[in-house]
């Protein structure tokens, strides 16, 4: 295809269309400088409006230190912007389209008709009348043999000369929805420290037998109790609940551990941990549960009647304890109260709810600015922070978003003063 006429931000351009792009348009606009957001898919916020498939939790009602300290990488940094957007924040945000948030039992913070797309719909069409300009189908490349950088747009190839650069590219899961961390080696051969996309929110890996996963695929785990060996070598543990899938574990309970349960991987091959079913029950309780004479009735019936423990709690137990400890009481209520689970991997990056790794944090500067690219900022997933579910990964995309958007105008206006009356990039 022949190389299409050069494209021309002038004032500061943000590459991809997610929340933390969205953001850093709307901040850098409200600073008065012209604002060109170009995104690959034919619309922006795909994987925001699926996170509303799940009700969109925008955010936790958690107050800060506290908040700060779910983030188990870049903690101090993504402290630093929330510093100027948190939580609230983001709400007095969020009902400035008209969308009204309430926090949920968990503490979990939603749209009051958990949907993400009025939310989206309000916030675009406030965009593009603030004079934001959207471009849609335009694929940033990487750059040119000439180190221009170059897009993949409907009319063909086509190279961009801008000002400033926010790059909001999102992480590895969910490619489809458009992040698919191509970017990594383009920066990566600009200077730009990288890591490696690992998955994060995501599954873990188990064989359970046949029997296991017809029966119970998909059977919810709860409460339990993990017990695990942390990265620091702590014992740790958490109570929270569980699925049993297919391929072996998933559910809010191994996000919150995963950071650990990842780091084990990455250093034995394997990760450990003990479940207990019974979190309730003191395991004198139990083991007095089991040896009391059952008058007749069998151990499954014993299980249920007397622990309650039934269903997939009990189908787990015949699943990975030997036939021998069934025999014995002591060892059975130890193993209740502790069962060992040896976890093998973790699922595919491209089902993960987030990925950790991307741009690394020495490699931008309180501002978000990318050191070795000057005028160049990034936000969002593509940096290389971690977080669990709850609400705080959209929160750090917002505030990033936010920070970026500022600094990149600030680039502006200090290199060649407000841009206010130039003209529109044309595409
Ligand atoms: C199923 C699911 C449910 C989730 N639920 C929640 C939730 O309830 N709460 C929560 O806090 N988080 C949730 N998340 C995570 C949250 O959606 C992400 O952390 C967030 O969307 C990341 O925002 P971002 O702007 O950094 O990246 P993205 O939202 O990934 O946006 C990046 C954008 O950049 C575009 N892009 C990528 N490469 C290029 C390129 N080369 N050229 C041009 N454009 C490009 C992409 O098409 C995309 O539009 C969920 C995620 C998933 C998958």
């Amino acid at each position: 295809m022949p190389q299409a006429p050069d494209l021309h931000g002038p004032g500061v351009v943000v590459i991809g269309g997610g929340p933390a792009g969205l953001m850093a348009a709307e901040a850098a606009r409200a600073a008065g400088i012209e604002v060109d957001l170009f995104e690959a898919k034919p619309s922006v916020g795909r994987k925001f409006l699926i996170a509303g498939r799940g009700g969109l939790n925008l955010s936790h009602a958690e107050a800060r230190p506290a908040f700060d300290r779910r983030y188990s990488r870049g903690g101090e940094r993504v402290a630093d912007w929330l510093d100027d957007f948190d939580g609230p924040a983001l709400r007095d945000w969020a009902r400035g389209l008209g969308i009204e948030t309430f926090v949920g039992s968990s503490g979990r913070v939603f749209p009051s008709d958990l949907k993400a797309a009025p939310l989206l719909r309000a916030w675009v069409a406030r965009l593009r009348a603030q004079g934001v300009r959207l471009h849609m189908r335009h694929r940033w490349t990487g750059f040119d043999a000439g180190g221009a950088i170059s897009f993949d747009t409907p009319q063909g190839p086509r190279r961009l000369e801008a000002k400033a650069v926010v790059l909001a590219l999102g992480g590895g899961s969910w490619p489809q929805l458009g992040s698919d961390g191509a970017w990594l080696p383009w920066l990566a051969a600009r200077g730009v420290p990288v890591q490696a996309l690992e998955a994060s929110n995501c599954g873990f890996e188990h064989p359970w037998s046949e029997h296991l996963r017809q029966g119970f695929a998909g059977a919810p785990l709860k409460p339990v109790i993990a017990h695990w060996t942390a990265a620091d070598g702590q014992p740790r543990q958490r109570q929270g609940e569980c699925v049993l899938s297919e391929y072996g574990l998933e559910g809010s309970l191994l996000y919150a551990i995963g950071p650990d349960l990842r780091e084990q991987l990455r250093r034995e091959g394997r990760a450990r941990l003990q479940l207990d079913l019974l979190p309730g029950s003191p395991v004198e309780r139990v083991r007095e549960a089991l040896t009391q004479p059952r008058a007749g009735r069998s151990l499954s019936e014993t299980l249920r009647r007397r622990l309650r423990l039934d269903g997939v709690k009990a189908a787990l137990l015949r699943e990975l304890l030997p036939a021998a400890v069934f025999a014995d009481a002591v060892q059975l209520a130890s193993a209740i109260k502790a069962l060992p689970l040896t976890l093998r991997a973790a699922r595919p990056i491209a089902e993960a709810i987030s990925t950790a790794g991307g741009l690394a944090l020495e490699g931008i500067d309180p501002r978000l600015a990318i050191r070795a690219l000057p005028g160049w900022f990034a936000c969002g997933e593509m940096l290389d922070w971690d977080a669990p579910t709850g609400g705080y990964l959209l929160t750090a995309c917002f505030a990033s978003g936010a920070r970026a958007g500022r600094a990149a105008a600030a680039h502006v206006t200090a290199s060649a003063g407000p841009n206010r009356s130039s003209s529109p990039c044309r595409t």
